[in-house]
Order: structure tokens, then sequence, then C-alpha cells
């Protein structure tokens, strides 16, 4: 068996010792004779697995109390449209702000519910950074502010926390959630697609101060009605019982290695390496502004366009998968999020040394 250096923006690589576990556990999850997928979701096994996997993402997060934390469905697109049903609480407005692709989808969406300020765009910076919060348009009778705090497309990641003073701060982390420690109590609502960092498609996470719930529009659904999830501990219908068991490997295995400060370390590593390099080249070209640049998502572009084919041919012999960019951007995008080794990005860097030595 091969196992590939997978550097897809998502779904992407899971720690190996997980998908490990997950096998071992398979067919007969700790003796009870049957898989997680199997079992009923109210049966004591699965509350066990389920309660583990809350606590100890609240201790990985350092979660506050007065904060739920909620398994959902839907993913970060559904979030889109289920925050504004949920947070707007008979307000007419909210604040977003644009830094790219998904953040315009989260707009968009938002159109539906009400009335939605651009308070900064990034596009005056071409996409390329994120717009300095002095010149934010704020609103202070926005029910929100929504950011994404890292555009996975475009690679430009809040490395600060804007200030919102007494209006609810939204961030999708969908593309950056546990790659560092996050100070939860600067928000009003984070959420997150489990497929990047944490485990399967088909698991949204979100975390939510307690103040904020209660006022859902009324024609919202059940299921996406955040105190509705909370009064049933995210079990108002079935969950996603084998992502939410996988989720919660992934939650061991971070923990194990020393949690989200241990896991900021390695993933500034392997990020370095990369922008090092790309500094250093003229051959290839990353476009973000230093200061904004992702931990996560690395988008580069070769020389020249004609050479990007063989470039991801040459990357699959080498057991390097995925680094295409987006197709609305082009170019390449390296995906490292916390399961990418630190030697994955030392594979890529040696192979695009060598591919710029060949062709440059
Ligand atoms: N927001 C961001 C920042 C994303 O990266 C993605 C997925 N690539 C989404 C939202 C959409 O997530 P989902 O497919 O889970 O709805």
């Amino acid at each position: 068996m091969t196992r590939v250096f997978n550097f897809s923006a998502g779904p992407a690589a899971l720690p190996e010792a997980v998908l490990h576990q997950a096998a071992n556990e398979m067919l007969d999850w700790q003796g009870s004779g049957m898989s997680v997928m199997e079992m009923s979701h109210r049966g004591k096994d699965y509350l066990s697995i389920h309660a583990q996997a809350q606590a100890d993402l609240r201790e990985l997060l350092n979660i506050p109390s007065r904060y739920k934390l909620l398994f959902m469905q839907g993913g970060a697109v559904g979030q889109n449209a289920i925050v504004p049903m949920n947070l707007l609480r008979g307000r007419s407005a909210a604040d977003y702000v644009n830094t790219g692709e998904w953040s315009k989808r989260s707009i968009a969406e938002a159109r539906k519910y009400g009335t939605v300020n651009v308070a900064a765009s990034g596009e005056a910076l071409k996409f390329a950074g994120i717009p300095k919060q002095a010149a934010w348009q704020l609103d202070p009778n926005a029910a929100y502010v929504h950011i994404c705090a890292n555009e996975t497309l475009g690679g430009v990641e809040y490395h600060w926390t804007p200030v919102t003073g007494d209006v609810p701060l939204v961030a999708d982390m969908s593309s950056n959630i546990l790659s560092q420690p996050v100070d939860v109590s600067r928000y009003g609502l984070i959420y997150a697609g489990a497929q990047k960092n944490i485990g399967p498609a088909g698991l949204t996470i979100v975390i939510v101060r307690e103040d904020l719930i209660g006022h859902a529009l009324p024609v919202t659904p059940s299921a996406f009605d955040y105190k509705e999830l909370a009064d049933n501990d995210s079990m108002l219908n079935t969950p996603p019982t084998y992502a939410i068991y996988i989720a919660g490997l992934v939650f061991q295995w971070l923990k194990a290695l020393g949690g989200l400060p241990a896991i900021e370390a390695r993933n500034r590593a392997k990020a370095a390496l990369l922008y090092d390099y790309l500094d250093q080249t003229a051959f290839y070209a990353n476009p973000v502004d230093r200061a904004d640049r992702s931990l996560m998502n690395v988008p580069f572009r070769l020389q020249s366009e004609a050479l990007n084919e063989l470039f991801l041919q040459g990357a699959q012999e080498r057991h390097m998968l995925q680094l295409k960019g987006h197709r609305s951007v082009g170019g390449m995008r390296a995906s490292i999020y916390n399961a990418m080794p630190l030697e994955g990005v030392q594979a890529l860097v040696a192979y695009m040394k060598e591919f710029e030595a060949r062709h440059g």
C-alpha cells in the first residue's frame, strides 16, 4: 500500500493514526460487536462517543461554559443561511467583510434573509490581503459582523481578531479551525465544516454564545434552530454519528500531540518552509500580502501556465496529489492542514526545486 501526500483543500488528509484506529475498530468497536456506524444514536456506547468528542473539542479550544457547542449537518454553506436565520434577532441588517470567494458566497446567501452591508472589501487589494480594520464601515446596529477567517481559495487568513464592540463577531473557520489556539470569547459564533481539519464531510461544528440563541426566525427549520439543537444536545434528529466518531479520534490525536499550541508550531514550520522557498525564487509566485498569508492554503503560480500539467504529472509520479489550484484561481494550491506532515511539505519543496532546475 502506498499512502500519498494529499494536498487537497477538502475533503482533506486525515491523520494516519486515526485511520488505523478507525480501521481496527471498524467491525467491532471496543467489544460492542458492531461498527460505530451501526449503533443507535441513543445507545450508551454512541452517547459516550458523542460526549467525549464534545468534551475534547471544548478542551482543545478552551470553549467557555457560556458557549454552546453544536454538532450539525448542512456544511458551512448551510450555515450561510442558518446564521442569519438564527442571529438576525429582530434586526434587519448584518455587516459582512468580503475577503474572497467564500465571503462572497456567505454574502449572497445572507441577502435572502436580510440586508447585508459590505463593511469592507478586499476587492481593491485583488483579494490578496485582508482590509485593515481602520477602513471598515461597521454599523453599530448590525445584528452581527461576519468574516471568513481563512479564504480557502485565495489563501488569505486573519492573523488578528477584529474588534466589533457589542456587535457579535461571526467567523467561518472552515479551513483554519484547530490549526492554532483561538480566543473563543472574542466571537459570538464560530462555524466550520469538518472536512479539512476535523474529520469526514457531513459534520458541521457550531460554537455559539448562549445569549444569541432562542431568537430564530419562525420559518427556521427545527433541525437548524440553534436553540432546539442546544436543548437536545445536538440530537434533535440522528446526528452524523460516524463523522462525529472520527472527529473524536482526531481530537484525541490533537490532544496527544500537545493540543493547539503544539499543532500551531508544526503548522508554522510547514508554512514557513513553503513560503520561504516561494519568496526566494522567481519561478514560482504567491500573490498574497505577507502579513495575511494563510498557514493552511498556499496558492502559487508557475512562471508559465503552460507548465502546469507537467508539474502536476511529476507531482503525481512522486505521490503528491491534489495540487491543482481551484478552477476560479488557476495555478497550484497546496493545502497543508493539520494532518499534513512536515515530510509532505519537504517533499513538495524538493520537487518544486527540482522542477525549477529543469524548466526554469
Ligand atoms: N467556507 C469555507 C472557508 C470553505 O473552505 C468551504 C469549503 N471549501 C465552505 C465554506 C463550504 O463548506 P461546505 O462544503 O462544508 O458547505
